[in-house]
């Protein structure tokens, strides 16, 4: 089945086109910065992934993804010949509130439910609405499947979603813990239970979503029973940029103290924080790593902090599920950063997490799914590659082909 993935954020278009029978990529395309005034979308086809680059100045998200339709149909290396011979189209929605616990067909029924969904994540859903709304119009004939970075937490029980709040504000706005990077948390259990060669049912894992944003994720018998991002993908580790859990009360007195507005304030937490706002160089954790290494303080600071708190998190799974195989790291740091994988267990071996520092290392590994634990390790530690879009694609395949 030919599916296109359409990943639609708030500035930034991802986009493949993915063969499920045989699991390939014929065509990649990613735009950033989208709106602004030197916003590039990038096309790029198999075999070899040369990349096109488009002038996409001014368009917005919704536009950008027209665009890329129109290379789809037209480029003669294009592999398909018109978008009517694309199958299904999977797109990926940041939350689905209590409205969705799996992944979707949208027909008028849930396209309703998607709208209601919006204010949860005013910056991505309305955008994602938005572009399903204008390949529905477009391509009326093919379906549509919403795939929700939240779905996989919908097994949260109560004690691990609800927030200690009076209860009025779960009942009238939904406040509850919803989690995120679902897609990528289930995907990379499943990995990692083939990897350990046992059904994913059998097992208890620890999952570590460590990129520019990052989660944790207890996974029993394959299901999440408690995650570390919250109402918002803000609660948590410590990010790129984003603060993650800190006292709420910090909030409130900055604001007083300074004046902020509601948006100034959200900016600081989200965009402003986190390695950026300890190291005050960036967000990037390569760059960090490379000034800590040659003496940054503040940059150390800010792996030592980044390094505790993912330890924290490991630890306070550990201590609530009933048995743990395996702890599975993935995403941007948690796949390539043998440095930080090594700081991270140095400090969880007394657990039964024992790292082989050599399999730990990456050279020729890069995107290889491995167990990186000594032999005897009880707890085994895992190096998955996350792949959100064949994810994404299989589920839309899966759906539609049971229709
Ligand atoms: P996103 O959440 O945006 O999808 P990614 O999963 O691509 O993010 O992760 C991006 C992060 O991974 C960045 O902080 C980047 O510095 C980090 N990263 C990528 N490669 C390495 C590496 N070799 N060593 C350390 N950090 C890395």
């Amino acid at each position: 089945m030919q599916v296109l993935v359409v990943n639609a954020g708030s500035s930034s278009l991802k986009s493949q086109l993915i063969e499920t029978d045989g699991k390939v990529a014929s065509m990649k395309c990613l735009a950033e910065k989208v709106g602004t005034d030197n916003a590039f979308m990038s096309v790029a086809f198999a075999p070899d992934f040369q990349k096109t680059m488009y002038n996409i100045a001014g368009l917005s998200v919704v536009q950008c993804l027209q665009k890329l339709l129109e290379v789809l149909g037209d480029d003669p290396e294009s592999p398909i010949s018109g978008i009517d011979q694309i199958d299904a189209i999977g797109n990926r929605i940041v939350a689905g509130g209590e409205y969705f616990t799996k992944a979707t067909l949208i027909d008028d029924e849930a396209r309703a439910n998607l709208t209601k969904c919006e204010e949860l994540a005013p910056l991505h859903n309305p955008t994602a609405d938005a572009c399903i709304d204008m390949m529905r119009k477009l391509m009326p004939n093919t379906p549509q499947v919403a795939v929700f970075d939240t779905a996989f937490h919908a097994t949260m029980p109560p004690k691990a979603y609800m927030y200690p709040l009076p209860w009025s504000y779960y009942e009238d706005y939904h406040i509850r813990r919803y989690g995120a990077h679902g897609t990528s948390h289930r995907y990379a259990a499943q990995q990692a239970a083939n990897l350990l060669g046992r059904p994913l049912r059998d097992l208890g894992l620890i999952t570590c979503h460590l990129g520019n944003g990052g989660s944790i994720t207890a996974v029993n018998h394959g299901k999440s029973i408690d995650t570390t991002m919250g109402f918002t993908p803000l609660e948590g580790l410590m990010m790129g940029t984003r603060s993650g859990s800190i006292d709420p009360a910090i909030v409130t007195y900055i604001m007083r103290r300074e004046g902020k507005t509601f948006d100034e304030m959200d900016e600081i937490l989200n965009k402003k924080s986190g390695i950026l706002g300890i190291s005050g160089l960036g967000s990037d954790m390569r760059d960090v790593l490379k000034a800590a290494n040659n003496g940054n303080e503040r940059a150390e600071l800010a792996i030592d902090m980044y390094v505790y708190k993912v330890q924290k998190a490991i630890g306070s799974y550990y201590a609530i599920m009933r048995r743990t195989d395996a702890v599975v790291m993935t995403a941007g740091i948690g796949e390539n950063s043998a440095e930080l994988r090594e700081r991270i267990f140095a400090g969880l071996a007394h657990m039964g997490m024992i790292l082989d520092k050599d399999r730990n290392q990456v050279e020729g590994a890069i995107g290889v799914n491995r167990v990186i634990s000594i032999d005897d390790s009880p707890i085994k530690i895992c190096v998955v590659t996350t792949d959100e879009e064949m994810r994404i694609a299989r589920e839309t395949d899966n759906l539609v082909s049971q229709q």
